[in-house]
């Protein structure tokens, strides 16, 4: 019998967006430049970018949509006031 255990009590390492998409997290991304932050849409990107992308080199490919600027910091965090 397999015993079927909640991700969020298995170690793991979140290295990919696809791996981000499939926990309970959500991914922001925060502008340096103008201070500004709003939550990404994990299915867009990982539709744009490839479940395979390092969320580590997301800062390569965010532009503030505020100022312009290349290199928002992405980052993630638990999701708030939603129940799963
Ligand atoms: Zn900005």
């Amino acid at each position: 019998m397999t015993r079927q255990v909640p991700v969020r009590n298995v170690p793991f390492v979140l290295t990919t967006i696809g791996d981000i998409s499939r926990t309970t997290y959500e991914m922001w991304a925060w502008c340096p430049e103008c201070m500004r932050g709003r939550e990404l849409d994990l299915d867009q990107l990982t539709v744009q970018l490839g479940a395979e992308f390092p969320y580590m080199q997301l800062k390569n490919v965010l532009v503030c949509t505020a100022c312009g600027r290349r290199g928002c910091v992405a980052h993630f965090s638990h999701k708030s006031g939603t129940t799963r």
